[in-house]
């Protein structure tokens, strides 16, 4: 069992969260503090955080695509997939 280093109250494990303060120190806190202290639900963050992952792994997938059609297809399919990869990484900060 843990403590919520905020309000003190008892914490499962699996609800327990690391939240690091404006200082860079780390505290083990509970998901209502989170909220207190971040302003957004923990479930928003979690999934944020996610939207955060994909857009990064569809990114790199598009320049390995670019780098791929440079190579095979030349200067111009390698524009077309940098301009992709640009499409992909300003719609996908759209949805966030
Ligand atoms: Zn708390």
């Amino acid at each position: 069992m843990l403590k919520c280093e905020d309000c003190g109250r008892d914490l499962p494990e699996k609800e327990a969260l690391v939240h690091k303060d404006s200082n860079g120190e780390k505290h083990i806190i509970c998901p209502e503090c989170f909220r207190k202290a971040t302003g957004i639900d923990y479930k928003t963050f979690a999934c944020r955080r996610e939207t955060a992952k994909q857009t990064f792994f569809a990114v790199l997938f598009c320049l390995g695509a670019t780098v791929y059609a440079f190579i095979e297809k030349g200067p111009l399919y390698g524009g077309l997939g940098i301009l992709l990869t640009i499409l992909v990484y300003l719609f996908s900060g759209k949805m966030r």
